[in-house]
Order: C-alpha cells, then sequence, then structure tokens
C-alpha cells in the first residue's frame, strides 16, 4: 500500500477542501476493471442523491452522464474537489484514467473492494492473462466461438485502425499506480456507509473542517465484523467444514461454530453484519481489519486455534473440507496479499513479459 505518511503530489496534500470561486465543487466518478455494482451502491442512495446533485457539480460519470475523457483532459489540475474512483486496474486505459484522475482531483478515494483491494478481477492473479483469455473465448461452457477470436490491440478493418487497451497479466489496486487519499471499503460499500462519507464530505465543504488524515478508511468501523455481528458465540472446536447449502445454520449461533467458514473474524466492520444476518457467512468484502496486512493469515490464524484436531492427518482432513482456499480467504484482497501472484513455472518465472513479475518476486512493469 501506499506510505500514507507521504504525499507524492508536487504542490502537496489537500488539508482542506477549498472550493475557490466556482459555485459547487466538482465531482467525478469513474470505474475501470469493475462490475459496476459500486455505480449502482452510489444510486442505492436514494433521494439523497438529490442533495449529491444539491451540493456539487457532477463533471464525470460514465454510468450516468455522457461526458467523455476529453472534458477531464480539458479541466484543469486539481479542479475536480472529489474523485470516487472504483474498479481495479488491469489494463493500460484503467491506468491512464488513474493517472488522469489524479491530476484533475484534489482527493481521490479508492471506492469499494477493487479499487481497494484488487477483489473478484484480481483472483486472476492466480493464472495468466493466457488462461484468462483461453477460459473466457475458448473453453467455457457457454462460448460459441467457432473462428476463435481473441480481443487483439490493434486490429485493422475496412481500411481502419481499431485499437483495444493492452490487458495486463497482473491486476493491480488503485494506490498500486496512482497516490490515493482514502479508501471506502465494500463489494460494494453499503448505501449508508456511502452517505455518511459524503455527507461528512459536504460537512466538510460547509464548515471549512480539516480533513481526515490521509490514507484514513472512510464508511467502516475499526474493528472485525464479529464485533457487529448478532449471532451468540461460545467455544470453537470445528471437526468439519460445511458449505452453506450444506447444512441449515441454527439462526442464533455463530455460524463458524456450525462449521461455516465465515470469514468476519479477519474482516472490517461497517456493513452491518449484512450477510450473517441472513445465515450467509461473511465473505470478507469489507477488507482486513486494522492491523491486519494480510486477510488470508488473519483468517488462517483465527482457524488454526479453533479447529478440534488430535493429529496432522485430521487436521488435513478438516482443511480439506475447505473448497477452494485462496478463493475463499483472498476473495477481495488478492492484489494486496503478501502471496503476491501464482508463478507457473520456471520458464515463466524467468520472463516477467509473460508474468510481469521478475525472478526475485518483485511485481515489475507488468503491461505486457
Ligand atoms: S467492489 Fe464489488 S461491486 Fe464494486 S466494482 Fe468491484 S466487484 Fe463490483
Ligand atoms: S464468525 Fe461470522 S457468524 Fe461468527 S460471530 Fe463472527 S461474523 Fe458472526
Ligand atoms: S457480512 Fe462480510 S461479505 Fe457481507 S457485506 Fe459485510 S463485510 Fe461484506
Amino acid at each position: 500500500m501506499t506510505d500514507a505518511t507521504k504525499d507524492h503530489r508536487p504542490d502537496g496534500p489537500a488539508h482542506r477542501l477549498e472550493t475557490g470561486a466556482t459555485p459547487k465543487p466538482k465531482l467525478a466518478l469513474y470505474w475501470a476493471a469493475s462490475c459496476g455494482g459500486c455505480e449502482i451502491a452510489v444510486l442505492d442512495i436514494n433521494e439523497k442523491i438529490l442533495d449529491v446533485a444539491q451540493n456539487f457539480e457532477l463533471v464525470f460519470w460514465p454510468v450516468a452522464l455522457d461526458y467523455k475523457t476529453k472534458d477531464v483532459e480539458a479541466l484543469a489540475d486539481r479542479e475536480i474537489t472529489l474523485c470516487l474512483f472504483n474498479g481495479a486496474i488491469r489494463t493500460d486505459d484503467n491506468r491512464y484514467m488513474a493517472e488522469l484522475m489524479r491530476r484533475k482531483s484534489k482527493v481521490v478515494v479508492a471506492f469499494g473492494s477493487c479499487a481497494m483491494e484488487g477483489c473478484i478481477p484480481a483472483l486472476s492473479n492466480t493464472t495468466s492473462k493466457e488462461e484468462t483469455f483461453n477460459r473466457s473465448y475458448h473453453d467455457s461452457p457457454s462460448t460459441v466461438n467457432p473462428s476463435a477470436i481473441e480481443p487483439s490491440v490493434q486490429t485493422q478493418t475496412d481500411g481502419f485502425a481499431l485499437s483495444l487497451p493492452t490487458f495486463w497479466n497482473t491486476v493491480q489496486s488503485l494506490d498500486q499506480v496512482i497516490d490515493v487519499d482514502y479508501y471506502v471499503p465494500g463489494c460494494p460499500p453499503q448505501a449508508h456507509q456511502i452517505w455518511a462519507v459524503l455527507e461528512t464530505v459536504i460537512d466538510i465543504l460547509n464548515t471549512g473542517k480539516p480533513l481526515p488524515p490521509k490514507g484514513t478508511v472512510l464508511g467502516a468501523g475499526d474493528k472485525t465484523c464479529c464485533a457487529e455481528c448478532p449471532r451468540t458465540r461460545e467455544e470453537k472446536n470445528i471437526t468439519k467444514f460445511f458449505r452453506p447449502h450444506e447444512i441449515k445454520p441454527d439462526p442464533d449461533r455463530c455460524l463458524l461454530d456450525q462449521g461455516i467458514l465465515c470469514m468476519g473474524p479477519a474482516t472490517r466492520d461497517g456493513c452491518g453484519a449484512k450477510c450473517v444476518s441472513t445465515d450467509m457467512p461473511c465473505r470478507g468484502c469489507y477488507g482486513p481489519p486494522p492491523n491486519a496486512r494480510d486477510q488470508g493469515s488473519k483468517m488462517i490464524a483465527a482457524l488454526a486455534s479453533v479447529i478440534d484436531a488430535k493429529s496432522p492427518e485430521e487436521t488435513d482432513a478438516i482443511l480439506d473440507g475447505i473448497v477452494d482456499p485462496v478463493g475463499t480467504f483472498y476473495r477481495f484482497s488478492m492484489a494486496k496479499a503478501t502471496l503476491g501472484r501464482r508463478l507457473v513455472d520456471h520458464a515463466e518465472v524467468e520472463n516477467p513479459d509473460v508474468w510481469g513479475r521478475s525472478p526475485s518476486g518483485e511485481n515489475e512493469e507488468v503491461s505486457p
């Protein structure tokens, strides 16, 4: 993660939001490698969107308004007061837009799990671009592609040259490519938390209060999901894991106590225990709690103390009940995982052009 104590912009940190002579502060929303859910979540604040329109001039929001990239390019640097950027970074275009929004904005917020930690797109860091393309364009049961067409960066057609952004091997979080001021977690962030963040910004703009410290996680708590979970916890002695569809859980008892793998102990609070309140385990979308750098390690450590086995063989048998451990423990945080990304064989390790990672394990230039 970017060093929260350092500001890399030449003109220093925005300690206060000064809106200058413009009648309203400018607000931009952008999506990079995103499913669009974070954009829809903003609309989930319902009629409060009118307050947003009253307090901000919306200058860029591709999902809702017909502004173009050139409209943003034409703005002065730092003319946008607040940019909510959702989606991970996986193409040259994503990176260009991230850098553009950084240059044009006083405050950039990594909005939602994809921007904050890579989320679902970053699960492809467990494989390669080639495997991702094979699955998407050739092998998946729902794909019909008899001509074996794949997206190509340059295509000539009818005398025209068409171009697509270069697709990277490695998905990155927003703060792995630009300097980020604040974070709002969630897949997507919950509407009440989105409104709390916007309300705070509006209050800061109206009163001139100082901004929160750079790097602050907004719209979330500083405990774990278990802290706001209404379920009763007892001593945990797990002898078998169940997938949610395999048992009907007791509605009042902790799901983990019942053997359902709930990421609550390794997840930041703030969503209102949304999933666990409906008999579904927490999947971890609010990311790791404060002071836990790696969400997967945090969860593995939590499980290590509650598995009730008498021998290594018994432990192995119990752990075999966890289907897709990487996808379970790092579903939302793969871009930030200390694991880095998966390497397949020596030849690929030797060639960072293929895997976006050097033999030493450091991420290098990730565009092919
Ligand atoms: S954080 Fe979740 S809802 Fe938001 S863009 Fe990513 S996948 Fe979609
Ligand atoms: S592990 Fe899950 S179900 Fe149990 S208390 Fe924590 S959040 Fe609730
Ligand atoms: S319970 Fe967990 S997965 Fe569900 S919304 Fe909350 S943090 Fe996200």
